[in-house]
């Protein structure tokens, strides 16, 4: 086992992964950018390496400063976290390259999920189902593009090959606007990912998104930990996560899990992924897999019993899954509010000082978060300041839970997203289970401040 971890990130998956670390007797190694350095996570390290100013391309994009942090420190190791530079080829492979294991899977596996268009190649060889749509990258020709477009069936989404966070994406319901559509979509992939293609999707009407959680080791030994519903979205990003998912009998469960598994074999993959889904009519259809751990894997962790991030060094270190397959059972039900320092209602960033912070807790009450009293939240970041989540021995009492967990939660000097997410638990459609991932826009809509 590594005796020390650089933790290459920042906020609570920081903290998240120095827990797992001092856990395992590991010495965590924790990087900052100037706008970090109160953090706590920073002043209770084992070693802390400032690795530049607030802007992350200076700092937490910044791979020669990660990897000289890693070699002043003496890490064997780098835990990428999610965000920033996890799901980033080169990085994975220049971590590699200077004689560090890179916590994650191969940079061939990253770099072949990372394009969009790849991956899902990839899969429908693997037997994964994927939505119908272009076999591929889009060409220049509009008559081309008209005739698939016409194959698929109106509407069709444009996305670009190399998106992510919700970006990138066009739903195009004429032929008319097709063309246009193409190429402004295109124009905005090559500004924001640096690559201009795109492919064209049949865009499903009222799906869910259902996501499967794997471990895999180098042995190719592939679990996967069921399933989570990430269909409360706005603009894309999730809401809130919970796991089960409503309503899927466990037996479609299954036999997607096992999908998802043998394609990890097949492509020799390691570490924890995500396999991304929409849900519709009973089908399951690929859109995209995430090489990382996610946001939400404490859902996941809650019902499964796994140690996601634990699972993640063992495996990166070299170690055999500790599990098979029919020892994972699913127990309960467990529901994550993200918590973002952003008008509720408005959503514009409310970035500052917290002068209050309690949060909840409680029997099956669980917080991620790296703030405090009098914490500093910095402008530069993403909005996202913790995570409550609960478990209950059902999704009745997981949601009751929460709602208590929301209302012991205090935190002033700043604006949050809690007085959304009262309400959501509250809500007569989402206490039925089962909303499509354009339930949580229509909602606002209609709840308009
Ligand atoms: P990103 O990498 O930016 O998260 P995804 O491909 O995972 O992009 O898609 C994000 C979200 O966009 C999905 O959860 C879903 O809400 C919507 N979406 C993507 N593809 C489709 C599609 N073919 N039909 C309907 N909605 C889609």
């Amino acid at each position: 086992m590594f005796k020390k971890i650089l933790v290459a990130n920042r906020g609570e998956i920081a903290l998240r992964i120095q827990r797992a670390c001092r856990e395992m007797g590991i010495k965590a190694v924790m990087v900052y950018s100037e706008a970090d350095r109160e953090a706590k996570y920073v002043k209770l390290a084992d070693e802390a390496v400032c690795i530049g100013p607030a802007p992350s391309g200076l700092s937490y994009l910044n791979m020669p400063a990660l990897i000289s942090a890693a070699e002043v420190t003496d890490a064997e190791a780098i835990h990428p976290g999610y965000g920033f530079l996890s799901e980033n080829a080169d990085f994975a492979e220049r971590v590699e390259k200077s004689g560090f294991q890179f916590i994650g899977p191969t940079p061939e596996n990253i770099r072949m999920m990372g394009d969009k268009v790849s991956a899902k190649q990839a899969m429908i060889k693997a037997g994964v189902p994927c939505v119908p749509g272009s076999d591929g990258e889009l060409p220049d020709d509009a008559a081309t593009i008209r005739r698939t477009a016409k194959a698929v069936g109106y509407p069709v989404i444009i996305k670009a090959a190399g998106g992510g966070g919700g970006r990138g994406m066009r739903v195009v319901h004429t032929e008319a606007a097709l063309i246009n559509a193409v190429q402004m979509t295109k124009a905005e992939a090559k500004a924001a990912f640096g690559n201009g293609a795109v492919y064209m999707e049949k865009y499903l009407q009222n799906p869910r998104h259902i996501e499967i959680q794997i471990l895999a080791d180098k042995f190719k030994n592939v679990v996967y930990l069921g399933e989570r519903d990430c269909s409360m979205q706005r603009r894309h990003q999730k809401v809130l996560e919970e796991a089960p998912a409503p309503g899927i009998p466990r037996k479609l469960i299954e036999r997607i899990g096992e999908r998802c598994a043998a394609a990890c074999k097949k492509i020799g993959y390691r570490g924890a992924g995500t396999f991304e889904f929409l849900y519709e009519n009973g089908e399951f259809y690929f859109i995209e897999m995430n090489t990382r751990v996610q946001v939400e894997h404490p859902v996941t962790e809650l019902i499964t019993g796994v140690d996601i991030v634990r699972t993640q060094i063992m495996v990166a270190a070299g170690e055999k899954l500790p599990f098979a397959q029919r020892q994972i059972t699913i127990n309960g039900h467990a529901i994550e509010c993200r918590v973002n320092a952003e008008d509720p209602y408005k959503f514009t960033p409310s970035p500052g000082r917290i002068t209050m912070w309690h949060p909840p807790g409680g029997p099956g009450v669980r917080v991620d978060s790296h703030v405090y009293t009098n914490y500093y939240v910095p402008p530069n970041y993403d909005s996202m300041v913790g995570k409550i989540i609960v478990h209950g021995d059902t999704r009745e009492q997981a949601m009751a839970r929460m709602r208590t967990a929301l209302l012991e939660t205090v935190i002033e000097g700043i604006n949050t997203n809690i007085p959304l997410h009262r309400e959501l638990m509250v809500d007569a459609k989402f206490m039925a289970g089962g909303t499509n991932i354009h339930y949580l826009e229509e909602w606002l809509s209609q709840h308009k401040r």
